[in-house]
């Protein structure tokens, strides 16, 4: 607005719309302030908050709808590590089994031997929150199962797994036949 006192200073006012666009929505010496025209819509920050909620929600919603609301509570400090060898099967990243378990993430959880981990718990008490790591592991050992049945699970994923020894013996009948269906 102009100076009542004033009125010249609009002369001054830089119009941010007439600079050059150096991205999409962004002009050159653009005024940081003008939000409105920082985008492809005038309502790009109310865009990008919904997003920010959907991913939140979405990091959330998912394992609690698969019945491992658990795993949301590792905040991947990885302390669960100082399990080393009191872990029978020789599983190193137990952290990596709750992310996985966390997100969905078949092909991880198989890679970190979740399909070997016969569920002792001697690992939960290296939680520095002491979630039951057990249950969270066996809760993601019967989604992969039901989706090694469902096909959904590449046959890379298996084929590496038998290969390197990944599968417990509980395991084998479904990886089997998850491969000869594929
Ligand atoms: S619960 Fe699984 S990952 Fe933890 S120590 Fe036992 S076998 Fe290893
Ligand atoms: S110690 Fe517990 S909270 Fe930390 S990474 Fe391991 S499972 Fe997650």
């Amino acid at each position: 607005m102009a100076d009542k006192d004033n009125p010249d200073t609009t002369k001054h006012k830089r119009d941010d719309t007439t600079q050059p666009m150096v991205l999409p929505g962004i002009h050159r010496y653009q005024f940081f302030t003008n939000l409105k025209d920082r985008g492809w819509t005038r309502n790009l920050d109310r865009v990008a908050l919904f997003g920010i909620v959907g991913a939140l929600l979405a990091t959330v919603v998912k394992p609690v709808l698969r019945g491992n609301a658990a795993t949301i509570y590792c905040y991947e400090c990885r302390a669960c590590y100082a399990t080393q060898d009191r872990c029978p099967v020789g599983i190193a990243f137990q952290a990596e089994l709750a992310v996985a378990g966390r997100v969905g993430d078949y092909d991880r959880f198989i890679r970190n031997g979740g399909l070997k981990c016969i569920r002792c718990g001697n690992c939960q008490s290296y939680c520095v929150q002491y979630l039951p790591l057990p249950e969270m592991f066996g809760t993601m050992q019967q989604d992969t199962r039901e989706a090694m049945a469902k096909g959904i699970i590449p046959r890379s994923s298996l084929d590496k797994g038998l290969a390197e020894g990944l599968i417990g013996k509980e395991f084998i009948d479904d990886v089997v036949k998850a491969l000869s269906r594929s």
